[in-house]
């Protein structure tokens, strides 16, 4: 706002809030903002074009000491913010996985944040609690899994993983960390968690917090499809007992991060039955695919875990953050981390849930609210239809990449994500010998960043088996099969462009 155009806002008053006809007028701008920006997506360049530490150049370095003008803060975030940021709603965000807020879950977010409910205990939350157990229960059925799972909302997988970690480690006999500790313990073997090669570093981290260690994880090999050697499991597990540890934990991923790769689910089930240990499913990415009934075989044994967690927030058109975390016991994890200090008895406790009992945190966002919305507003089989359309897109890419000579795909395509690189037909023989590979490495590097700098496609990269590997991961409800066209075309014209 320049120094002569007048405010439309009032400066904010000396004492309370903000007043509510104030609010209502700028609530609207904020809908219209808000409109304007999903409607106008494509004219953004996906990835912006700045340098790091140009936008906090343009912010003051300390706070404003006296009230400014609501028009001149939302001047600065249409100029500053909104163009500067990585538009992960546009149609052609084809990294990483997709995060896509849709309308009724933007819509459930902002009433959420008008409520400021915390759902902490049944008392101070009681609606916000019963529309979070309704909403779990809705989700469990939607990806068709039986009512022993009960469950809550977390603000990430990462944080589900810990939580069932945590919970596992509780369930060890004769370990009780939970009031021990683990240190100083001689009596206590060594914990160990299994996953795959190709699990998410989640995991990792999970187990660097709860005190197993990095060195407390045993990855397990992939096969060709990258999903987990059943057999070098139960394999390792009889190998860790005769040496002395105290295997408890094993993570199945369905959908993997860099290849959507699919743990044997059910025959790892066996193994941890036979050898009583934990089973957590991380289907964060992949679990909502559960949606379509067609791809459930999957998920084959995923109802036989402890925990399961699937992520909303990833491919469920759901605004960042909403984590599912699914459990078989949740008394468990209640007595893992329940505490219940003086201030937060309340009479009802026996009857209710109180959610903060069951995780690490008290105060917990009203995240069914958003979940509500958007289900009501797509319906079950509405989501499943988006789901199946974004997998039929992925198809169809891999179609068009299989008929290439000039390129090859890189792994299975059972979901959404598409891994691929350019390998020239004449290269076919050559392409894993150390000279070549690099040279291909480099090259793919070099497609993946002129296609980034169209503004256009924006792609992410892994590396698989030692291949610098381009993902296309779709996921959005907004991309339309001529987004799909548009970054194949990208990518042969990258390819054209790029030296040999
Ligand atoms: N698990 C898998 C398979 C993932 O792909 C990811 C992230 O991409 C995560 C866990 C971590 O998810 P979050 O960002 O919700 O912690």
């Amino acid at each position: 706002m320049s120094d002569g155009e007048r405010s439309r806002y009032r400066i904010a008053p000396k004492f309370g809030d903000m007043d509510p006809a104030e609010f209502r007028a700028a609530a609207h701008e904020v809908a219209d903002m808000a409109a304007n920006y999903l409607d106008r997506l494509e004219s953004f360049p996906v990835l912006p074009d700045i340098t790091p530490g140009s936008i906090r150049a343009q912010l003051p370095a300390g706070p404003p000491a006296r009230p400014e003008a609501l028009d001149a803060i939302l001047s600065d975030y249409s100029r500053l913010i909104e163009p500067n940021i990585t538009h992960w709603q546009h149609p052609g965000f084809m990294a990483y996985f997709s995060s896509v807020a849709s309308g009724p879950g933007i819509l459930g977010e902002w009433l959420a944040s008008v409520l400021n409910s915390n759902v902490m205990v049944w008392r101070n939350a009681p609606a916000s609690t019963e529309l979070e157990e309704v909403v779990v229960s809705w989700l469990r059925q939607m990806v068709g899994l039986p009512d022993v799972f009960d469950g809550m909302f977390t603000d990430t997988a990462s944080v589900s993983s810990l939580l069932a970690l945590v919970a596992a480690r509780h369930a060890v006999p004769g370990l009780d960390a939970r009031d021990e500790g683990l240190a100083g313990r001689p009596e206590i073997g060594r914990l160990r968690v299994y996953c795959s090669t190709e699990a998410h570093f989640s995991i990792h981290k999970a187990a660097v917090v709860a005190g197993i260690g990095k060195a407390g994880i045993r990855l397990i090999p992939a096969d060709e499809q990258f999903a987990m050697r059943a057999e070098a499991l139960a394999d390792a597990v009889v190998q860790d007992r005769r040496d002395g540890w105290w295997p408890f934990f094993v993570t199945a991923t369905v959908g993997t991060t860099s290849s959507t790769g699919i743990d044997p689910v059910g025959a790892i089930a066996d193994i941890c039955a036979r050898e009583r240990l934990w089973l957590h499913v991380d289907a964060a990415y992949g679990g909502a695919a559960a949606l379509v009934s067609a791809y459930r075989p999957h998920f084959n044994g995923w109802e036989r875990a402890d925990s399961i967690v699937v992520n909303p927030h990833k491919w469920m058109f759901t605004p960042f953050d909403a984590s599912l975390l699914l459990f078989r016991k949740p008394e468990l994890f209640r007595d893992a981390f329940r505490l219940v200090p003086e201030y937060l008895r309340t009479g009802e406790a026996p009857t209710v849930h109180n959610f903060n009992e069951y995780g690490i945190q008290l105060g917990r966002r009203f995240r069914a609210l958003k979940m509500w919305m958007l289900i009501r507003y797509f319906g079950a089989e509405g989501m499943a239809d988006r789901i199946r359309e974004n997998c039929r897109q992925a198809r169809e890419l891999a179609a068009w990449i299989d008929a290439d000579p000039d390129w090859e795909r890189l792994a299975p395509v059972p979901f959404g994500t598409v891994c691929l690189r350019h390998r020239s037909a004449a290269l076919a023989s050559s392409a894993e010998e150390p000279e070549v590979l690099a040279r291909l490495n480099a090259r793919n590097a070099a497609i993946l960043e002129r296609v980034n700098q169209s503004g256009k496609i924006f792609l992410s990269h892994t590396a698989l088996r030692g291949r610098y590997t381009i993902r296309v991961s779709i996921g959005n409800p907004r991309t339309r099969m001529e987004h799909v066209r548009l970054c194949w075309d990208l990518l042969r014209d990258a390819a054209s462009l790029t030296a040999a």
